[in-house]
Formats: C-alpha cells, sequence, structure tokens
C-alpha cells in the first residue's frame, strides 16, 4: 500500500515536470525565437536595405537554422499534446484535391532545393473528407518532404489520389535508397531516424512520422509504408469518403 502511494507522487512529480518543460519550451523559448526568425526574415527579405554578399551569406544560415530550431519546438509539443489526450482536431468536410493542391504549392521549393519534381496524379482528387485541413497539410508535407529529402537527384516525387470503396488513399512514392529491414519495426516511433547521429546527413528530428501516424489515426485513418515497385518507397495514408 505504502509503495503503491510512493508510486503515484512520483508519477504525479513527472507529470508536473513533464507540463513545466512543456511550458517553458512553449512560451520562453517559442516566443522570442519566432520574434528572432521575424527580424531575420525582414533584414534578409533586403526590405530595410541590402546586405553585403557575405552578411547575407551569415543572416540567412541565422534564419534557416532558427527556422529548423522553431520546427522542433512545434513538433515536441505536438506529440506532447497528442500523447497526452490533450489534442483537439478543427474537422470540416473538404475536397482532398484541394489540400492535394495547397501541399504541392507549399512543398515544391523545399522540392527543388533537392534537385527534385514533385507530380501529382489525381483520379479520385475531388473525393470529401471529414479532416482538420492544418493537420492533414501537416501530415502531406511530412511525407513530400521525407521523399524529396530522401530521393536521388533528378528523380520525381509522385503523389497519387486513388478511391477504394469507402475508403480513399493518398500514396507519396519516391526512388530513395529504401527503409532499412531492420528500421522498419521502429519507423513509426518517436525520434526513430534509420541514420545514427554520426552517419546522419539529411536533418530531420525522427518525429514528422510519430506525429502523422497519431494524426491520421485522429482522423479516422491509418498510414503505412511499402517497398515500390523498382526501387525507392511508398508511403500512403487511408481516410474515410465523406458521405
Ligand atoms: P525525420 O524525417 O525528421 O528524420 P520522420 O519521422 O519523418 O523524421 O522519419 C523518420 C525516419 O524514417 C527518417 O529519418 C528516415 O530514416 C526514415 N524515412 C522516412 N521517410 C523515408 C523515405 N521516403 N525514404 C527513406 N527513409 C525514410
Amino acid at each position: 500500500m505504502i509503495v503503491h502511494c510512493n508510486d503515484i507522487t512520483r508519477q504525479e512529480e513527472a507529470e508536473r515536470m513533464k507540463k513545466e518543460f512543456t511550458s517553458t519550451l512553449s512560451h520562453e523559448l517559442r516566443t522570442p525565437l519566432t520574434s528572432i526568425i521575424g527580424s531575420l526574415q525582414l533584414v534578409n527579405s533586403g526590405a530595410i536595405g541590402d546586405l553585403e554578399p557575405d552578411v547575407l551569406d551569415l543572416t540567412s544560415v541565422a534564419e534557416r537554422n532558427g527556422q529548423r530550431l522553431l520546427d522542433l519546438i512545434n513538433d515536441i509539443l505536438d506529440i506532447e499534446k497528442l500523447e497526452s489526450g490533450r489534442f483537439t482536431l478543427d474537422l470540416e468536410t473538404i475536397s482532398l484535391g484541394e489540400i492535394i493542391g495547397e501541399a504541392t504549392v507549399l512543398n515544391k521549393g523545399f522540392a527543388e532545393r533537392h534537385k527534385v519534381r514533385l507530380e501529382t496524379h489525381g483520379p479520385d482528387a475531388r473525393v470529401n473528407v471529414v479532416v482538420d485541413r492544418k493537420r492533414l497539410m501537416q501530415v502531406m508535407t511530412n511525407l513530400v518532404s521525407n521523399a524529396a529529402k530522401f530521393s536521388p537527384e533528378g528523380e520525381a516525387v509522385e503523389v497519387t489520389v486513388r478511391r477504394d470503396g469507402a475508403l480513399v488513399r493518398v500514396s507519396v512514392e519516391d526512388r530513395g535508397s529504401g527503409i532499412p529491414l531492420e528500421f522498419r519495426g521502429r519507423i513509426f516511433s518517436r525520434f526513430a531516424q534509420a541514420d545514427s547521429v554520426l552517419t546522419r546527413t539529411k536533418g530531420g528530428t525522427g518525429l514528422g512520422l510519430a506525429i502523422s501516424k497519431r494524426l491520421t489515426e485522429m482522423m479516422g485513418g491509418s498510414i503505412g509504408f511499402e517497398d515500390r515497385e523498382g526501387g525507392g518507397t511508398r508511403f500512403f495514408f487511408d481516410l474515410p469518403v465523406a458521405s
């Protein structure tokens, strides 16, 4: 009995510390970081005068890395909220094609930086789904940016929408080196990356797929991946078609 009470106290203490940590992340780190990035964006855009090229190089590195840090903080806050059940969705009925179109525009620059083309094939893109627009975009962006990041230069990342009865499947296919067999079982776990810290060349946090899986499931769907015929990987998610 006494042991049981102690356990609860320790659990409560751990919960309290976790809450304090995420609140610090959110307020003390995210807020000033957002304003630092905003200022750097203004400086880098030339809005307050031209910069010497070598100064612009440095302030651009600062802006990019600030953004990476902000992405990481946002991912940590998302996964914490998703796992503690404090995450709510803003559901609406929308045409899937609309989201795919937006996701393609949003990720075009990222794909170009990796010298990869983005192609969409949407035989069933007009299908309606009940989703949180912002959160479905987050899932799409994660899959498309991963595909672009792990694709060889000059290849295409293909996004396809296909209806199958009561479900609609969105597939994102690449011609990358695929998912190592020994990594497949934990690919949707938090902070999981196939490369170790020492061999990692692609950046990222290992949180994107863990977040995407929870988000798709909250929207009544599921997510998965398979080898692609001829090499590469096909990630996909299925969502119920809105009646
Ligand atoms: P991140 O991309 O930020 O590392 P993710 O959770 O999105 O985090 O992906 C986890 C890991 O899964 C990646 O680091 C990579 O090892 C592997 N992975 C994801 N998508 C692909 C892909 N299309 N091709 C090859 N490996 C992938």
